[in-house]
């Protein structure tokens, strides 16, 4: 049954069970060798599910580092007492600097200019600026290109007031960690790494795999992972789900805000796109909606679960409510639902379950983007 524990100004709320993310986090300390680090991939308030909330469970767990998408974010873990190395996963703008190196957090570094402008700026203030260098093998997305590597270091290991911590590059395959396309990234990416070494550059710690990577490629593991959706208890893809179990880490929940039976014939909210087909129809409003993440392409094709049962969604979803249908038959009759009662949009009720990846099929998405979704606005409860 859905715990009674919730925001007292709102009736709708994401909760996280901490114990579940905490399991997830022991179960990918279980695949690496011993030398290997673990870092955690918090990006996005955690995928949605609360990054300082979060981190402090991985903390505990196991987690050696933490990577970011922006350097606010970063900055936030600090503020919030983290002390592990934080990693921005890009380059950001020049005038972050200040910032970096007050909080402490590496960024990724991919052009001279932002070297350099990071060296001036930790020479100033008396330190030397970590960070790590993303190397291009294929994605195109950022990076060094992996044949330039060597003339990068050149251009920027003089120095003193930086100092390379770590090389890394990201797949675009990972999920098919025998293709052609991801051997490739791997190749290349080794191939820049022992020329930097040969060339004299130390590469700190190595690292390119994703989730889905250490769960299917453990040998490409180099000396870090840096695992995001499956510490969630998501997986990334379908060849994930057969090699690893994880619990799912979100469920979202509200409580029916009131009810009304309406005449056979009347319409549902905006546009009527749903019509009460018969008299015996009870429509509950729940205070969720496409701000909450509840996504409107959702409108009259999702289910939510009352007292373990599947019902229809109906009507356009609004932007902070929406409504469901509770059909009498006559073989079955069900007792009225009431004002105040839970309704499980995403996660278990009973024997019946609403997953994210049930969510992001209908949605035509991934559940790495529900996740996020659902962290917009609705207050978390951790549990
Ligand atoms: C988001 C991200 C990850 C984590 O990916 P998952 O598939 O969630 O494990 C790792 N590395 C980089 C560079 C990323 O941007």
């Amino acid at each position: 049954m859905p715990r009674s524990r919730y925001p007292e100004t709102r009736w709708a709320w994401v909760e996280i069970d901490q114990g579940a993310l905490r399991r997830n986090v022991r179960a990918f300390k279980q695949l690496l060798q011993p030398r290997q680090r673990l870092c955690c991939v918090v990006k996005a308030d955690a995928y949605g599910h609360g990054a300082l909330a979060c981190a402090q469970v991985m903390r505990r767990s196991g987690a050696d580092l933490f990577a970011v998408a922006t350097v606010g974010e970063g900055v936030a873990l600090r503020e919030g007492g983290i002390k592990e190395p934080i990693l921005v996963l890009n380059e950001p703008p020049i005038t972050a600097i200040p910032e970096l190196l007050r909080y402490q957090i590496m960024p990724s570094v991919y052009t001279v200019e932002f070297a350099l402008a990071l060296g001036e700026e930790a020479v100033m203030q008396h330190q030397v600026a970590k960070y790590h260098m993303a190397v291009e093998t294929g994605m195109n997305r950022i990076g060094v290109r992996s044949t330039d590597v060597v003339e990068f270091r050149r251009a920027i290991d003089f120095h003193r007031g930086i100092q390379c911590d770590g090389v890394f590059t990201h797949f675009a395959t990972a999920d098919e960690p025998d293709g052609w396309d991801f051997q490739l990234q791997v190749k290349r990416f080794n191939e820049a790494v022992a020329a930097m070494r040969d060339a004299g550059f130390a590469c700190g710690i190595v690292h390119c795999n994703n989730t889905p990577a250490t769960v299917l490629s453990p040998a490409t593991g180099c000396d870090m992972v840096r695992v995001g959706i499956g510490l969630y208890g998501l997986q990334a893809c379908e060849r994930t789900r057969a090699r690893m179990t994880l619990e799912p880490v979100m469920s979202v929940r509200a409580r029916i805000t009131r009810t009304i039976r309406p005449a056979m014939g009347e319409g549902v909210g905006y546009g009527f796109t749903y019509r009460v087909p018969r008299a015996a129809v009870q429509i509950c409003t729940i205070p969720v909606g496409y701000a909450d993440g509840l996504s409107r392409t959702l409108s009259n094709r999702m289910e939510v679960l009352l007292r373990g049962m599947r019902l229809p969604q109906v009507g356009n979803i609004c932007m902070d409510q929406c409504m469901f249908a509770l059909t009498q038959t006559s073989r079955q009759p069900v007792a009225e639902a009431e004002a105040g009662e839970v309704v499980t949009i995403v996660g278990r009720d009973g024997d019946a379950e609403i997953t994210l990846d049930e969510m992001a099929r209908l949605r035509g998405t991934i559940n790495y983007e529900v996740a996020c979704d659902f962290g917009m606005r609705l207050e978390k409860v951790y549990l």
